[in-house]
C-alpha cells in the first residue's frame, strides 16, 4: 500500500515530455517490479494495477511461464528472416484461428493497436479493389472513438480535440453516433431505439454514396462516453445487416475487448454477428510484447489467397518473440480459466461495488466481464464533469496512487464537449487472474480514493 509522497528526481528528462502522452497524468513513481496485479516503485510501494496498464494487461505480472518462453525462444532464433518461415509464427496463427469465431481463419500479425487498425484499412481497401471496386475507400467509424494514434487511425478516431492538430493531414470520413442509452428518446423502447441507431450508419452509408464506403469499423463494447455499454442484439445485428446490404465490410475492433477481457475470448461472441475483419493487439500479449493482429474473414481472404499480393509488411511484424509469447498467453488464458474467471469476478465485482456507486460523483458502474467503466461526473444530478480548471481528472489519478491503486487516463471519453451532460470513464479493468479478495481489496481503496478526491474538490455530500 502506497503510504508515501513521491519526490524523485525525474529520471526521464531523456525521455521527452513523457507524461503528456496519452494525457496528462502523474505517474510519478518509478516502477520497480510487477508481480500477479501489483505494482512495486522503488520506494517499496504497492499499487494495484487496477486498469491492467491501458486495459491490456490479462495475465498477471511476472509470469515465469513467459519468461521461460521467452528463453526458450531466444535461445532457438529471435529473428527470422523474411524470406523463411517460422514455427513461432505459424503456431501462433494456428492458436489463434482455433480461438477466434469460426469465420476468422486467416491472420496477419502486426505490433500493436494502432498497427493492427492500418493494416485493417488496407486489407478492406485492396479486398475492395481486388473485386473491381476500386472506388470504395471510405471508413466510417464512430464519433468520440478510438482506434489509434498514427494518422489513418486517427482519421477513424472521433475526437476532435486530438485531430484539430493534424486537421490537413487527416481523412474527413463519415462518423455516426454509436448505440448510446442516454440519447434514447423518452418512451421510445430498447430494440426500436437500438433499430435507430442502427440507421444511423444506413443514412449515412447512403450519404456518403454507398460505392464510395469500404467498411464501418467499431468497438464492441460501446464507445467514448458509452465506453463500457453493452447494446442490445438488435443493434447489432441490425449494423450487420445495414453492412451486408451495401457491400461495406464490418471491422470489429477487438484491441481491448479481446483475449477473456469481457469474460469471452472476444466481445462480439456476446452479440451473435460476425466480423469481416477484426483487430486485435494488447491482451494478445498482455503487452510482454509489443504484438497485434488483424484476422480476416475467409470471404476476405479469398482475393489475397488467389493471388493478389497484400501490399503490406513492417520489419518486426510477427516477431518470433512476440509470437512466442502471445502463443503462450493463449495457452494459459485457456490453462488457467482466465476467460470464466473475467465472466464471474466481473459479475462478483458489480455486485460488490454498492458503496463506490453510491458516491456523488460516480454515475453507474457497467460493462462486462473485467471492462468495467465507473463515469465519473460532477454529480448525480447535474452530471457532466468538473471544469478543466479544477484539474479534477489528474487529481483523481494522483489521489488514486496515494490509496494504492493505479488507474488509466481516461482517454477514451468526451473530455466535456460537446456530451456536457456526460462524464469521463474511469477504467477497472485489471489483470483478468484477479481474485475476490484482491476485488475486494481494489474497491475498498477505490472507495477511500474518491472520498479523498470529494473532499479535496469541495464535493457536497447528500
Ligand atoms: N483500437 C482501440 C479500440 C484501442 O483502444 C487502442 C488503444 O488504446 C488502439 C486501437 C490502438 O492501440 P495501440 O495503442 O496499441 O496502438
Amino acid at each position: 500500500m502506497a503510504t508515501t509522497t513521491h519526490n524523485l528526481p525525474n529520471p526521464r528528462a531523456s525521455e521527452g515530455v513523457w507524461s503528456t502522452l496519452f494525457s496528462s497524468h502523474t505517474f510519478e513513481p518509478v516502477l520497480a517490479r510487477a508481480k500477479g496485479i501489483h505494482l512495486y516503485d522503488e520506494e517499496g510501494n504497492e499499487y494495484i494495477d487496477a486498469s491492467g496498464g491501458p486495459i491490456a494487461v490479462n495475465l498477471g505480472h511476472g509470469d515465469p511461464r513467459i519468461a521461460e518462453t521467452v528463453a526458450k525462444q531466444m535461445e532457438q532464433y529471435s529473428y527470422c528472416h523474411p524470406v523463411m518461415s517460422n514455427r513461432s509464427r505459424a503456431e501462433l496463427c494456428e492458436k489463434l484461428a482455433d480461438r477466434l469465431p469460426p469465420n476468422l481463419n486467416t491472420t496477419y500479425l502486426v505490433c500493436g493497436g494502432s498497427e493492427a487498425v492500418e493494416t485493417a484499412i488496407k486489407v478492406a481497401r485492396q479486398y475492395h479493389v481486388a473485386r473491381g471496386n476500386s472506388q470504395k475507400y471510405k471508413i466510417i467509424s464512430n464519433y468520440d472513438s478510438y482506434h489509434g494514434m498514427t494518422l489513418a487511425t486517427m482519421s477513424l478516431s472521433g475526437n476532435p480535440g486530438t485531430q484539430r492538430h493534424f486537421e490537413p493531414m487527416l481523412q474527413k470520413w463519415p462518423k455516426v453516433h454509436q448505440y448510446s442509452p442516454t440519447r434514447k428518446p423518452s418512451g421510445m423502447s430498447e430494440p426500436d431505439w437500438a433499430l435507430a441507431c442502427a440507421a444511423e450508419l444506413d443514412e449515412a452509408i447512403h450519404y456518403a454514396g454507398s460505392q464510395s464506403v469500404a467498411a464501418y469499423i467499431a468497438t464492441p463494447v460501446g464507445s467514448g462516453s458509452d465506453y463500457g455499454v453493452v447494446a442490445p442484439p438488435e443493434y447489432w445485428m441490425a449494423v450487420r445487416e445495414v453492412c451486408d446490404k451495401h457491400d461495406v465490410l464490418f471491422i470489429d475492433d477487438e484491441v481491448v475487448t479481446g483475449f477473456g477481457r469481457t469474460g469471452k475470448w472476444f466481445a462480439i461472441e456476446h452479440h451473435g454477428i460476425e466480423a469481416d475483419i477484426m483487430t486485435l493487439g494488447k491482451g494478445i500479449s498482455s503487452l510482454y510484447a509489443p504484438m497485434g493482429a488483424v484476422a480476416v474473414s475467409d470471404k476476405v481472404n479469398e482475393p489475397f489467397e488467389q493471388g493478389v499480393a497484400f501490399v503490406h509488411g513492417f520489419t518486426n511484424a510477427g516477431h518470433p518473440i512476440g509470437c512466442a509469447i502471445s502463443s503462450r498467453v493463449v495457452d494459459i488464458i485457456e490453462e488457467d480459466g482466465l476467460v470464466r474467471n473475467a465472466a464471474e469476478i466481473g459479475n462478483y465485482l458489480q455486485e460488490q461495488s454498492a458503496k463506490v456507486r453510491s458516491h456523488q460523483t460516480v454515475r453507474e458502474i457497467r460493462g462486462v466481464g473485467l471492462l468495467r467503466v465507473a463515469e465519473m461526473v460532477k454529480n448525480k444530478e447535474t452530471l457532466g464533469f468538473f471544469a478543466r480548471d479544477t484539474n479534477a481528472e489528474t487529481k483523481l489519478q494522483a489521489i488514486a496512487l496515494k490509496n494504492g491503486l493505479a488507474f488509466y487516463a481516461t482517454l477514451y471519453g468526451s473530455r466535456r464537449g460537446p456530451s456536457k451532460n456526460r462524464g469521463l470513464p474511469l477504467f477497472i479493468s485489471p489483470p483478468i487472474c484477479i481474485t475476490r479478495e484482491e476485488v475486494d481489496e481494489l474497491l475498498r481503496r477505490l472507495d477511500q480514493t474518491l472520498t479523498d478526491w470529494e473532499n479535496d474538490l469541495g464535493v457536497i455530500q447528500i
